[in-house]
């Protein structure tokens, strides 16, 4: 039996049909190209976004496109919208043959020059008087390799051309404007006159993704919302994380997987922890950074570990944690650290990139530290710890 209801949907290429936290950003774009329902030809827009990896470019655009036309559609006006990555298609040629593809535009194989080729797509949208949005993704890349003359070449379309209709309309996505900075002024400005900048997701954001990804990925009850709120507080920008998307989305198919491969009826913590181990090589740079680590912190963090473990919560608090390395150090025949000096060990691991501790909301019993630990999987990183604190006390 598989817990996946549509394991498809979480695969980068699937675009949801909703965009949680990015409907402001559609509607810039649909406010953006209502010329071409309003006042057709008038203009050519061009719209840049930028932001950073997995805070939605691609998928805003696409979502916009999508919708886009087909509300055009049934209002019987004839929009086409053409997606193009650049990185994928880096020179001003495979662009204009890519454009010419997405549209079905038939061009000679060979034989013509770009302009050529330009001409023969704005020729065909005359005669079948269609309009159409191009994006242009990773235009940073396109920006870098193919100059900045073939960057006016697409920008500044219409500039030479004597066109009373103006059917070509552009999205640009970037990384960062530091990128385009290399193109001329002029260029520059037209560029940046209408910018999208999307902001790196937070935990609660994310969280409202993955529920939204969730839902439509998994049976339901295999996925608690506490499941979802641990990845999106790993990956929050918000909680020191990169804020995207991708990732988040990335460790829940991973965790759903692992739990399916493990026969487990519902995803666990530790299969997100596995999930994230993957996906990063974060506890190669843990095992380095507690490498020379006091042995007593080492205690506290074994302590840490086996709470997780145990209890199989996503946080401990900082209170059961000196109880459980209390009795560590009595096993260990170590005089236990006093409450300050164990704090400080807790921090420096924090600070070390070890754990994640943060004071809870003022609850009924006031405020405590809360301790937990998102990469693993955690036995093996126990085993790991408790050799190294063997080793070092002889
Ligand atoms: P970028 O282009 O900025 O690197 P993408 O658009 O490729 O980011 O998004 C990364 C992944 O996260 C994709 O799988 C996308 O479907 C998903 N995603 C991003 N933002 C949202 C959102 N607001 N709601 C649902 N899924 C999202």
């Amino acid at each position: 039996p598989t817990i996946f209801k549509s394991r498809e949907s979480l695969t980068p290429e699937y675009i949801p049909d909703n965009l949680p936290h990015r409907e402001k950003e559609i509607k810039a774009l649909v406010s953006a190209f209502k010329h071409l329902i309003t006042s057709p030809g008038s203009f050519s827009q061009r719209v840049l976004i930028v932001g950073s990896v997995g805070t939605g470019k691609t998928v805003t655009a696409r979502v916009f496109g999508r919708d886009f036309t087909r509300a055009a559609k049934i209002k019987g006006y004839n929009i086409r919208y053409v997606h193009i990555n650049c990185h994928r298609n880096r020179t001003l040629y495979n662009v204009v043959t890519e454009i010419a593809r997405q549209l079905e535009i038939p061009l000679p194989s060979r034989g013509l020059s770009v302009k050529e080729m330009y001409d023969a797509i704005l020729g065909y949208l005359d005669e079948s008087d269609t309009y159409a949005i191009v994006t242009l993704d990773e235009f940073h890349y396109f920006a870098s390799i193919a100059g900045s003359d073939a960057v006016y070449f697409i920008v500044r379309t219409y500039d030479d051309i004597n066109a009373s209709i103006k059917r070509l309309n552009f999205i640009f996505i970037s990384l960062d404007t530091s990128k385009l900075s290399l193109l001329d002024s002029t260029t520059e400005s037209y560029l940046l006159r209408h910018m999208i900048k999307l902001k790196p997701y937070t935990s609660s954001e994310l969280f409202d993704i993955l529920k939204y990804r969730a839902s439509q990925a998994f049976y339901e009850g295999i996925v608690d919302d506490e499941i979802l709120r641990f990845i999106a507080d790993y990956e929050g920008s918000d909680r020191g994380g990169g804020g995207n998307a991708r990732h988040a989305i990335e460790i829940l198919l991973l965790a759903g997987d692992i739990a399916e491969s493990e026969g487990a009826d519902k995803i666990q913590l530790d299969h997100v922890r596995k999930a994230i181990m993957k996906t990063s090589r974060e506890i190669i740079n843990i095992s380095e950074s507690i490498l020379y680590s006091p042995v007593h912190e080492l205690i506290i963090l074994w302590a840490i570990i086996r709470l997780l473990r145990r209890t199989g919560r996503p946080f401990v608090k900082m209170g059961e944690v000196e109880k459980e390395y209390e009795v560590l150090c009595e096993v260990l025949g170590e005089q236990p650290r006093r409450h300050t000096q164990i704090y400080e060990y807790i921090m420096n691991l924090k600070k070390a990139g070890v754990i994640d501790a943060r004071t809870s909301g003022k609850g009924l019993r006031g405020r405590t530290t809360l301790i937990s630990i998102h990469y693993g999987p955690l036995d093996l990183f126990e085993k790991h710890v408790e050799d190294l604190i063997y080793r070092r006390l002889g």
